[in-house]
């Protein structure tokens, strides 16, 4: 039995028979499979092999069109290389002798091959990149394979990888698939909120847990506590099985909660929103005792398909969420693609910085087709029902005119084809920049709504990736700069009378509700499987109480002394939840 931390993303236990996909640029570990497994990964192994000659074959092709017959000889060593018999042979010996997988065989014997070349007059030191281009092509059509068959599982599982994306995450078959946990990732890395979003219970950050895991061993994957167990003996797993039953009856004992208001124990009332990806998730925000959508993150239309959605795509997703709303408030945020979402995996030349590159609303600016077509669904949709938009990543004034000269431009088109808009819909921008957040006074003269994005206001503003876990403790809602920002932003919203909410994962997590009402918060958006834990903090605390933790905190210099002390405010509000 082996123990893991990471970090919990998304809440749940799970406990099953791994499944492990390996990553294509990084270290392939020592995995075994059992006796019975041998002739499918010798299958997968000559799968790959015929892959890659095939892939080989067209680029010395085109070469010889394009480039001319030296650089097509490139591919045929390559291609002699692959077609090696005793290349080939040692491969499948590994994998029947060690009963290895096809991937760990494939990287072991062409390793050996390169040391091998390293050791040979210069000129031929030279191929050694050739042969690992070939173990990278066999590699990936390995991976890619796993990771087709994950779509297509008919077993239930849990998944170990060492990454995930958010597109590969969101076609995860959600009924075989019961748990997830990897190598990379933090806790609002795109990957961990979609995984939310299915309700996949999932840990990140585990650092090296794919190298402990071998296909087919019993894993338990406690997305609570960021716990994974690898071949658990049977008292740890029956200690589990309870474990899921408690926390079943506690959720139980919060569905009360959900037809009562999110008020304070002295009268004071918060409005409690949900966050969705996909449209069917609006149903369970209301079933959590939500009072609306506070953003729908729409740029998960794109994900996990070929083709772009159309403006008829567009439309009816949103028609689904207003019908399943009836009238309740949502916010549309228009689309948020670029960084790890979509637009690389597409990209020929990858951006060398994507989380500070062509982004959000500068995607959309750049993209203008795109952005007007979901823009035009939106507002066909404007009339339908409580409907707000919301731009994402705005840095600066002049984005935000640019974004709203956009939006009218489409009203006017639509209104010249005779399709009746709302032309005072209202428009709201998330605050997720630091200079947005500087610039909030006079941001707030042009928008009827702010909501405050901690998951990228934290990474911009501390310097660090949201989604890399070497860095994962210095990603913290609790440092002080990030709270000064946050209490700006507030303090504008009161001084220009503008609605203000927080809608980052901050907002979900309850160690923070007392701070965020203290600070002035009457408006949270969280993950649905959140709200009724924060509705329940709510309604056990006191507007004054909260006020004075706001006070306190604001006092502190450093993170640590802040989340210390307000756990502990928090257990004293609802010693149940802790
Ligand atoms: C945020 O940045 O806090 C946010 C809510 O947006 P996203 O997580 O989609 O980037
Ligand atoms: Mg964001």
């Amino acid at each position: 039995m082996e123990i893991k931390k990471g970090i919990a993303v998304s809440p749940g236990v799970a406990i099953n028979q791994a499944v492990v996909l390996d990553a294509e640029d990084y270290r392939i570990p020592l995995r075994h499979v059992s006796p019975q497994r041998i002739k499918q990964e010798v299958r997968r192994l000559d799968q790959a092999v015929t892959r890659s000659r095939q892939d080989l074959a067209e680029l010395r092709d085109r070469a010889r069109r394009r480039l001319g017959s030296e650089t097509a000889a490139i591919f045929d060593f390559h291609l002699a290389l692959l077609d090696d018999r005793s290349l080939q042979n040692k491969i499948r010996k590994l994998i029947r002798s060690d009963s290895v997988t096809a991937e760990f065989a494939v990287a072991d014997v062409l390793r050996g091959y390169a040391k091998e070349f390293l050791q040979m007059p210069e000129y031929l030191a030279d191929r050694v990149k050739d042969v690992y281009d070939i173990e990278k092509r066999i590699l990936r059509h390995l991976i890619g394979q796993s990771r087709e068959d994950l779509a297509r599982l008919e077993e239930e599982v849990v998944v170990l990888a060492h990454d995930l994306t958010p597109s590969q995450t969101a076609n995860l078959d959600r009924r075989h698939v019961l748990g997830l946990a990897t190598d990379a990732g933090g806790r609002t890395s795109h990957t961990a909120i979609v995984a939310r979003a299915l309700g996949i219970p999932a840990v990140v950050g585990l650092n090296d847990v794919t190298a402990s895991v071998n296909a087919g061993d019993t894993v338990i994957i406690d997305g609570n506590r960021g716990v994974v167990i690898i071949n658990p003996d049977e008292a740890t797993i029956r200690q589990h099985r309870q474990y899921v039953e408690r926390i079943a009856e506690f959720e139980l004992s919060l569905d009360r909660l959900v037809n009562l208001p999110a008020i304070t124990l002295d009268g004071h009332e918060v409005v409690l929103l949900g966050n969705i990806e996909f449209p069917h998730e609006a149903a369970t925000v209301i079933a959590k005792g939500g009072q609306g959508i506070g953003l729908y993150r729409t740029e998960f239309l794109y994900l996990g398909r070929e083709v772009e959605p159309t403006e008829e795509d567009h439309y009816q997703a949103y028609m689904q969420v207003i019908h399943e709303m009836q009238g309740r408030p949502l916010v549309i945020r228009t689309l948020d693609l670029g960084a790890d979402k979509y637009t690389q995996e597409r990209s020929p030349v990858p951006e060398r910085n994507p989380f500070l590159g062509c982004r959000s609303i500068r995607f959309c600016f750049q993209n203008l087709q795109l952005f007007k077509t979901q823009l035009r669904a939106i507002l066909r949709a404007s009339l339908q029902g409580d409907l707000a938009i919301m731009f994402p990543l705005i840095t600066s004034v002049m984005e935000l005119r640019q974004s709203k000269m956009i939006l009218r431009d489409v009203m006017e088109d639509l209104e010249e084809e005779g399709i009746e808009v709302r032309r005072d819909v209202p428009v709201g921008i998330m605050v997720e920049v630091p200079s947005a957040a500087l610039m909030c006074n006079q941001l707030a003269e042009e928008v009827d709504f702010f909501s405050i994005g901690t998951n990228d206001l934290i990474q911009y503003t501390l310097a660090v990736d949201r989604a890399n876990e070497r860095v994962a403790p210095l990603f913290t809602p609790a440092h002080p700069a990030v709270l000064r920002l946050i209490k700006e932003v507030i303090r504008a919203g009161q001084r220009h009378d503008l609605g203000v909410s927080l809608c980052g994962e901050m907002a979900g997590q309850p160690e923070y509700t007392l701070l965020l009402i203290g600070m002035g918060l009457r408006t949270l958006s969280v993950a649905p499987p959140a709200i009724p834990e924060v509705k329940q903090l709510v309604r056990s605390m006191t507007m004054e109480h909260a006020r004075r933790v706001a006070r306190t905190v604001m006092a502190f210099d450093n993170d640590k002394q802040i989340v210390s002390y307000l756990r502990d405010q928090s257990r004293q509000v609802m010693p149940e939840a802790y």
